[in-house]
């Protein structure tokens, strides 16, 4: 199989519990809930994306021959040392992680992280599974290391998660126009709400991609 990647770069992870750890972000192009352009989100099934995952353009972009040319790349960007980490992300990873892709890395030495939307069955082995629903969609990935919740979300009743087999429930502010309403929001229920926890966008306040 090969991949379509937007862009593979070396950084800090922003979010979530992993916050502040070296990550490489391997960005694959395409989601299933959005096509990326803009004259199509608002009949998009998720309207609220703050990612370019259209196209092969970005920094190390482009399509990769197979699952050992795309973690040789991987490697690279992270050079030296050890508590190797690699976050998958998109777009929705999804939609072109597969087992091949995902041993390739393992053997490498990396951790692998995904970040995904939750409507497509995460592969077997997967170190940290990050799913972030979003409403009227069907989420089929109902268990990992954390579930973000962007906030808030019409349609989604975040007490309707909590059954759902994830060892963090965070809840991080929706970015945009409204965003200084999203963060008081998320905060008020995250102090009334001690099962959830704040999220923020760390890169985004540090000015990391
Ligand atoms: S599911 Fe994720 S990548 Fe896809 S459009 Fe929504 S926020 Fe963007």
């Amino acid at each position: 199989m090969t991949f379509a990647v937007k862009e593979i770069f070396l950084t800090l992870q922003g979010e979530g519990m992993q916050a502040g750890r070296r990550a490489v972000f391997l960005r694959f192009s395409g989601c299933n809930l959005w096509t990326g352009r803009e004259r199509d989100r608002q009949r998009a099934q998720c309207r609220f994306c703050d990612t370019d995952f259209v196209g092969m353009g970005g920094e190390n972009g482009g399509r990769y021959p197979d699952a050992s040319a795309l973690a040789a790349k991987v490697d690279e960007l992270w050079d030296e040392g050890d508590r190797r980490l690699v976050v998958i992300t998109g777009g929705e990873p999804m939609l072109q992680l597969d087992e091949p892709l995902l041993g390739a890395l393992h053997a490498r030495g990396f951790e692998v992280a995904v970040e995904t939307n939750g409507t497509i069955a995460a592969v077997p082995g997967i170190d940290w599974i990050c799913v972030s629903p979003k409403a009227g969609t069907k989420v089929v990935q109902r268990s990992g290391n954390e579930l973000k919740l962007v906030w808030p979300q019409q349609g989604i009743d975040p007490k309707d998660l909590l059954g759902w087999q994830f060892d963090n429930f965070l809840i991080q502010p929706m970015d945009g126009a409204d965003r200084d309403t999203a963060r008081a929001a998320a905060i008020d229920y995250v102090l009334s709400n001690p099962r959830w926890r704040l999220s923020l966008q760390n890169h985004k306040l540090l000015g990391l991609p």
